[in-house]
């Protein structure tokens, strides 16, 4: 089983979001747990304050490193893999969540305000990660998205009819086009040749769909590609 602890000043935010769907039934069936931790305990004082004001000013508040600290010590057996969420952290990518869902237990801590003390990351935390290059107002929303996208790569949590090795993503490529009944929908039918049964001319035409969709929604990707013959003569073909 691979074990998430959430640490988060708001975890109301996280109700019902992991019990629908793909995700309750890995819980269901004991391949993956999730536990939301709530920060403000492990506050300081009577009023458990869990933030400060900025060492050399600037606004906003920063969590203090002792809550912080004290909420990783009380997870039983230790916080396993710590990831910190941040806006200045790696930029997280298929092959980071493939890794990721290697480990066995992974614990995120959900920055807020202006970010966290610097020390936290110092001395315990492993990785930082980064869903993209804006910011967001919490980590809360990033540490959904990583649950989710390294539990859908554990083992058992997709059905087995789900690939993930075509996924977009998977090899540096976009996924191809996806089409379902009706076959005319508004005056759009769908490619003749994903009627035609023949596995070889679908095989074919999905990659050069992938490749030109990679092409154009992301030359970055396409740019580090590196195409076979039968990649290049696809792209050549008239259409
Ligand atoms: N002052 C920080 C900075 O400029 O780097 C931004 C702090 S942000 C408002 C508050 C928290 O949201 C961060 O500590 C982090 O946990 C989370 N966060 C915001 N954007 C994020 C992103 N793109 N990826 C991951 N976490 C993010």
């Amino acid at each position: 089983m691979t074990v998430f602890h959430i640490i988060t000043l708001f975890p109301k935010m996280f109700d019902g979001v992991f019990d629908n769907s793909i995700l309750l039934n890995a819980k269901n069936k004991g391949i993956i747990d999730i536990c939301i931790k709530d920060l403000r305990p492990f506050g300081i004082g009577t009023h458990k304050v869990v933030d400060d004001t900025p060492y050399g000013g600037g606004g906003g508040m920063v969590f203090k490193p002792e809550p912080i600290a004290d909420a990783l010590n009380d997870i039983k057996d230790g916080p396993g893999y710590v990831i910190l969420t941040s806006p200045r952290g790696k930029l997280a990518t298929q092959d980071d969540v493939l890794r990721l869902s290697k480990k066995e237990k992974i614990t995120i801590i959900c920055g807020h305000y202006e970010g966290v003390d610097e020390r936290v990351s110092e001395l315990f935390v492993d990785e930082e990660i980064s869903i993209g290059d804006y910011v967001l107002t919490g980590g809360e929303i990033p540490a959904m998205i990583l649950v989710d996208a390294i539990s859908r790569l554990i083992p058992g949590v997709l059905g087995k009819d789900s690939l993930t090795t075509g996924d977009s993503h998977y090899n540096g490529v976009l996924e191809h086009p996806h089409y379902t009944r009706p076959q005319e929908f508004m005056g759009k039918e769908v490619p003749e040749v994903l009627l035609s049964g023949n596995h070889e001319q679908i095989r074919k035409w999905r990659r050069k769909m992938a490749l030109k969709k990679t092409q154009h929604q992301r030359p970055d990707l396409f740019e580090k590609l590196d195409l076979t013959k039968e990649d290049i003569a696809l792209l050549e073909e008239e259409s």
